[in-house]
């Protein structure tokens, strides 16, 4: 057995979101003697392959829109040169960069102390971490922290499938591919594929089914796919692929596919992306030598206060599998140290994982709180539920001489009983992932219709459609 090198009351293997928020609050505000553990680069995937530079790039695209509609206004803008990808990735790489140096200040500021290195189990309460120079540390805890994440699959069975890329090589493409096609229909599928059509590449997205994000309500579903072919989107329903190829001098792909049109049929790409799904980063764990228990995708089982089968070791964010998004991570990692460290007044401290808002930063955005229609008849019965809708054209279109030119905007709310309280709330339009977060506040007070209609309409926008609804 190697020797012990450092001792703590918290050791947190990994520095994502909720890895780095779960360390920071025991030490920081706690005084717990706390050591974070991460192998790549601070902040974990929603700052380096995640949430922000896909936000940034989302950003390039809706002004990539934005230019296309200031014409109606009566703006003559003239594009000079294409949008130069490889200007804005490096600018959105130094943000990225800046990003991880506050991280690594924010660590020493509450007295983190942070190893660059990997960490897997000796035993249930010992820990090796192989450091990037390659020498070896041993450490000893109180309480251990899994918060590895996850990373993006790519399909084992589809010969020449590594000659594609994931979400995290997008965010490695120097240059704008002049023909992409992703295969998903996940949010990462969908935001990726509005991103690439706004800024210039033809697009295909191969799908399973007939729609896509999946999880959504019907009406999320029907309309943002229909909307994506409006916008010149080439969806592959239906489909399967069954190989992909790369032409040695060119650098070119051919994927080889079915979908509902055709047997078989092949596509010339400059990339494909595969977004079909993520599977949690355990593999060098070494699991069993802790005796962690794991599900059957690999996640590890955590109950609702982030405890796992063995005391003192402890699960969160995309690790576990329960609602993958960063502020989800964040809160049962602060929450998880509060109930540690945080003596008794915080002995109970848990996440409520109820009634979790989510965006998707399509084209045009989208936002969900609670269930979806059917889960709601599925849980209250068809008799307890009642549906108001609203889909109507924004004023922002008001200027557009063509039908052709305007995104559509729907709002849905799900209420329940007699007293109508809001169990969904699914919206689609521009603007929607602003709104969604107050609504939220809402629908977590457990609102109900008679309490959206009591305040009064900002006019005019289209969020006061959500408080006038018949
Ligand atoms: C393309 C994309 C877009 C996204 N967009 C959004 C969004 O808009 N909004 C949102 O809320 N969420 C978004 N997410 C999800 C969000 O990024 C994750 O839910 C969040 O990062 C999970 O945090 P985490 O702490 O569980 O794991 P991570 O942030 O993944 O951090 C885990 C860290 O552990 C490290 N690690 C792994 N194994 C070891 C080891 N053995 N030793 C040491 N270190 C290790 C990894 O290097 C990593 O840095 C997006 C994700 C992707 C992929």
């Amino acid at each position: 057995m190697a020797p012990i090198s450092k001792e703590c009351d918290y050791l947190v293997i990994g520095g994502g979101s909720g890895g780095l928020a779960s360390a920071r609050r025991a030490s920081g505000q706690w005084r717990a003697k706390t050591i974070a553990v991460e192998s790549s680069r601070l902040g974990g995937t929603c700052v380096n392959v995640g949430c922000v530079p896909k936000k940034v790039t989302w950003n390039a695209a809706a002004i990539a829109e934005t230019l296309h509609e200031a014409k109606a206004y009566g703006f003559s803008i003239k594009e000079t040169a294409p949008f130069d990808w490889t200007t804005f990735k490096h600018k959105r790489d130094a943000y990225v960069s800046r990003l991880n140096g506050i991280y690594e200040k924010n660590l020493e500021k509450d007295k983190v102390e942070w190893l660059h290195g990997r960490a897997h189990f000796l035993s249930k309460n010992e820990v090796e971490v192989v450091l990037h120079d390659g020498s070896k540390q041993t450490i000893r805890a109180k309480n251990i922290l899994i918060a590895t994440g996850g990373h993006p699959n790519i399909p084992k069975d589809i010969p020449g499938s590594e000659l594609g890329i994931t979400s995290d090589g997008f965010f490695e493409l120097e240059k704008r591919p002049e023909k992409v096609a992703l295969v998903g229909a996940g949010y990462i599928a969908v935001e990726m594929a509005g991103m690439f059509r706004h800024l210039g590449s033809e697009t295909h997205l191969f799908i399973r089914h007939d729609t896509f994000l999946r999880s959504f309500d019907p009406m999320i579903q029907e309309t943002i796919t229909a909307e994506y072919e409006r916008q010149g989107i080439i969806i592959h329903r239906q489909s399967s692929q069954q190989k992909l190829q790369k032409d040695p001098t060119t650098g070119k792909l051919t994927l080889h596919y079915s979908d509902s049109t055709t047997k078989s049929s092949t596509l010339e790409l400059d990339c494909l992306l595969w977004a079909i799904g993520r599977a949690p980063e355990v593999e060098d764990l070494a699991l069993p030598n802790a005796g962690v228990k794991q599900s059957e995708k690999g996640h590890i089982i955590a109950d609702e206060y982030q405890n796992t089968n063995i005391p003192h070791i402890y699960s969160l964010g995309d690790v576990s599998g329960n609602i993958e998004l960063t502020p989800v991570a964040i809160a049962a990692g602060r929450l998880l140290a509060n109930r540690l460290f945080g003596g008794p007044a915080h002995k109970n401290s848990k996440l409520d994982y109820s009634n979790i808002p989510s965006v998707v930063f399509a084209h045009p955005e989208v936002g969900s709180i609670g269930l979806s229609e059917p889960d709601a008849r599925k849980k209250y019965g068809d008799d307890n539920i009642k549906v108001y809708n609203t889909s109507f054209t924004a004023m922002y279109y008001a200027m557009m001489d063509s039908d052709a030119d305007k995104a559509p905007t729907k709002y849905k709310l799900v209420v329940e009983g007699e007293e109508e309280r809001v169990v969904g709330l699914h919206i689609l339009g521009a603007g929607c992932s602003e709104m969604l977060q107050g609504f939220g506040v809402a629908v977590k007070m457990g609102a109900r219709k008679r309490d959206f209609d009591a305040c009064v309409a900002i006019h005019p926008t289209s969020a006061e459609e959500l408080v006038t609804l018949k």
